[in-house]
């Protein structure tokens, strides 16, 4: 397996950028978790092999999930879970408030005849664990490290405005937090579904301080939207990367850690809870305790709350 060096994630000059980092720190580190069970890979395949598949993925989410929540305890690492907002129901009778889009094929969906609701179960959460996860929202919330709940939309639907109509993409944001409601949580952080980024101007509507973006491996910094969002581009995700080797993996990790370290910049790392159990059982460990044996110097914490900091710097500069 090619290490990937000094090139994967590209650094961003630091120059100008010194005040994205806090004093004493010398890097910060976000970690975000894609949270959707079967919801992502709905489109991926078709008949018996799509269901297989979503099952599996489901299944070792929910097997993950509560062993990725015991490490942050133990070594106090908060992670900002992006999640599928249908997942925070207890139950439901299928969604006519929010309008269907056309038909489409991409790279990422083959949406192209049915219901984009037809794979809803419309039953009781304890029915369908694949689709509704109440049980692990509550593990989040109760855990004694300051998680932060953000939204992944309500059904992982493609965001870009060529596909996703304004009315669909705003009923979606409405539902996902009357879902959230249930459990006192307002959404700040958005991450769009397969990055497709699009309708900025409605998540700043609704209040939302800062989305994701994934369009190549940076160790950089944040930038202003116009219209007040916070950009943070995305690192690297934590996945195998076909080299099953944990030791590979953590000196890897904790490298680009350090080079974020050295350009004084921020990590913006992300990956889905239906990773490898190799990867959970015997890389995050290590790497969790290396990142709080150097709290010191990096600033470990949720999106949102860096970006209120961020926006609390910027104030003050005014
Ligand atoms: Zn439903
Ligand atoms: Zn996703």
């Amino acid at each position: 397996m090619a290490y990937y060096g000094n090139f994967n994630p590209m650094v961003e000059k630091s120059g100008k950028n010194q005040h994205f980092i806090p004093e004493p720190y010398e890097s910060v580190f976000l970690l975000s978790a894609d949270f959707e069970l079967a919801w992502a890979w709905r489109m991926l395949y078709k008949g018996e092999k799509g269901s297989v598949f979503m099952d599996q993925k489901a299944t070792q989410a929910r097997k993950n999930i509560p062993k990725i929540l015991q490490l942050c305890e133990r070594y106090s690492i908060p992670i900002t879970w992006a999640t599928v907002g249908h997942l925070f129901l207890e139950q439901c009778d299928g969604h006519d408030d929010i309008p269907r889009s056309d038909y489409y094929q991409n790279e990422y969906w083959s949406y192209d005849e049915g219901d984009w609701f037809d794979m809803d179960p419309r039953t009781n959460w304890k029915n369908a664990l694949n689709w509704y996860a109440p049980d692990l929202i509550q593990q989040i919330r109760q855990s004694k490290v300051e998680h932060e709940l953000g939204c992944h939309t309500f059904s992982h639907i493609d965001c870009r405005e060529k596909y996703c109509p304004p009315e669909t993409f705003r009923a979606e944001l409405t539902a996902s937090a009357n879902a959230a409601r249930e459990y006192q949580t307002e959404f700040r952080t958005f991450v769009h579904p397969a990055h497709t980024i699009g309708h900025l101007d409605i998540l700043a509507e609704f209040g939302y301080s800062n989305f994701r973006s994934n369009y190549k491996n940076t160790l950089g910094f944040p930038k202003r939207c116009k219209n007040g969002l916070w950009e943070l581009k995305n690192s690297y995700e934590i996945k195998n990367l076909n080299d099953r080797d944990p030791d590979f993996h953590i000196r890897r990790f904790i490298d680009i850690v350090k080079r974020s370290m050295k350009n004084r910049s921020v990590a913006v790392v992300w990956f889905h809870p239906s990773l490898e159990s190799f990867i959970v059982d015997d890389v995050l460990p290590a790497f969790f305790q290396y990142l709080d044996n150097e709290r010191d110097k990096i600033w470990i914490c949720n999106h949102q709350q860096y970006i209120e900091w961020l926006n609390a710097t910027e104030k003050d500069a005014i």
